[in-house]
């Protein structure tokens, strides 16, 4: 950091020996003192399960361990959405790090002590409610982080903007949540970061490992609603109708061709995947329209206009040529492709390095899930990483995958995590000291 800029009371303070920077070494003990009190937070996390936007007692424990520390906290934010401020001692950049809250209405079949058997209401149905995506790990080790910087900050740069967020897997039908509405709700003028960093749990890896890479890392994710109208008609005399089923099953097949045939597969892939098909009740009634509901993934804006542009293109125009109608219909809220920031996933991958071991950091493909954490990335230089926490030995390509009932979180992992986010949050904030 460039220590002319430091007050002229700081500079006192530095050259009377006070200030120095905090080691590695100094983090990995205070991430070891830390451990057991991250695990007691993430079982209880686990066991008491939350759905989106409705995680009030997941953000009333973090919000009440946070003033417990001293900050000063602000709750409520998109709904139950909680952020807090780690000032430091020096002057120095800000940075904002991110925790996700929700869980899934999934049903655990995981036989952990600390298993959930809490049920919850989802599109009117009651159903079992778990942490299928981890993000009880992610709130416990932010938990965990803010709690050592808060120890560290007399001696700490800058900034750090602690965000909790609800609703990362999508809101309840009518509502809106999740990271663009914490954003629309002014999270970026509580603190205005530098830099974002966030992490992800995957069963993909194994403990020990992290994977990143620069720039696109998870897809743009939209979902779609293909509406066609044909005419109806008796099953034996087609000829008087417009026959709806078999112009969305030429539809269906024609939007294949726009991955196949019509984009460039060298520069950037794309998934187009209709999976619902709705029409008729009877086998020999003609209905009057088909609805189809379907997914796009891309890893860029120009993708995925040049997606949506070609959907909309030859679904009119297959229907038209059979005189039917179609209309596509986007879901509003999709998440944008989530794109680390290149320089920044150099500075941070060396942090990992340094952290983890130079075996421990491997270089991630494209991924295909969403992640709205990829709001926060378009507003502000970010990196996003993926840890693994299937256990060492065993096949992570067989583990039980993130939304599974059986997903299972090796809490050395969550160590693991914790150590990452730590050591990536100190090196920015001293400007990436050697140590
Ligand atoms: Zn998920
Ligand atoms: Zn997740």
């Amino acid at each position: 950091m460039k220590r002319r800029l430091l007050p002229a009371a700081l500079l006192l303070a530095v050259s009377q020996g006070s200030w120095a920077d905090v080691t590695g070494a100094e983090l990995d003990a205070a991430a070891t003192a830390i451990a057991g009190q991250v695990i007691e937070w993430r079982r209880d996390f686990h066991r008491h399960p939350e759905l989106a936007n409705r995680e009030t007692r997941t953000s009333a424990t973090v919000a009440d361990h946070l003033r417990s520390l001293g900050l000063e906290v602000r709750t409520g934010i998109a709904h139950t959405g909680v952020v807090a401020v780690v000032n430091g001692a020096l002057p120095g950049p800000t940075i904002l790090l991110r925790a996700d809250m929700d869980a899934l209405p999934v049903t655990e079949k995981t036989d952990v002590p600390f298993r959930s058997t809490v049920t919850g209401e989802f599109r009117g149905r009651t159903v079992g409610v778990m942490h299928a995506c981890g993000h009880d790990a992610h709130t416990a080790i932010l938990l965990g982080v803010a709690d050592i910087l808060v120890r560290l900050r007399d001696r700490l740069p800058g900034r750090v903007l602690l965000v909790f967020q609800p609703a990362e897997e999508g809101v309840p039908e009518g509502e809106r949540g999740g990271a663009p509405l914490m954003l629309d709700e002014g999270l970026l003028a509580i603190a205005k970061p530098d830099a974002a960093f966030a992490l992800h749990v995957g069963s993909m890896l194994n403990t020990g490992q992290v994977m990143l890479r620069p720039g696109p890392l998870m897809a743009g994710s939209d979902f779609f609603r293909i509406l066609v109208t044909g005419r109806q008609s008796h099953g034996s005399r087609p000829w008087k109708g417009i026959d709806p089923i078999v112009v969305s099953a030429e539809i269906v097949s024609a939007l294949q061709t726009i991955v196949s045939r019509q984009t460039d597969i060298t520069d950037l892939p794309a998934v187009v995947t209709v999976g619902a098909i709705n029409g008729g009740v009877r086998h020999n009634i003609i209905p009057d329209t088909v609805e189809m509901l379907g997914t796009i993934r891309t890893f860029s804006e120009a993708s995925r206009e040049d997606v949506i542009e070609r959907m909309r293109r030859i679904s009119s125009n297959v229907a038209e040529a059979s005189g039917a109608t179609a209309t596509l219909e986007l879901m509003p809220a999709p998440n944008p492709p989530l794109v680390n920031d290149p320089a920044l996933t150099e500075r941070v991958t060396r942090s990992l390095k340094r952290a983890l071991g130079d075996d421990a950091v491997t270089t991630s493909r494209m991924l295909t899930v969403g992640e709205d954490f990829a709001y926060i990335a378009r507003a502000v230089p970010s990196v996003y990483w993926w840890v693994g926490i299937t256990p060492a030995g065993t096949d992570a390509a067989a583990a039980p995958d993130n939304h599974s009932e059986h997903f299972f979180v090796d809490e050395s992992g969550i160590q693991v995590g914790l150590r990452s986010l730590l050591h990536v949050a100190v090196d920015f904030l001293q400007g990436e000291t050697a140590r």
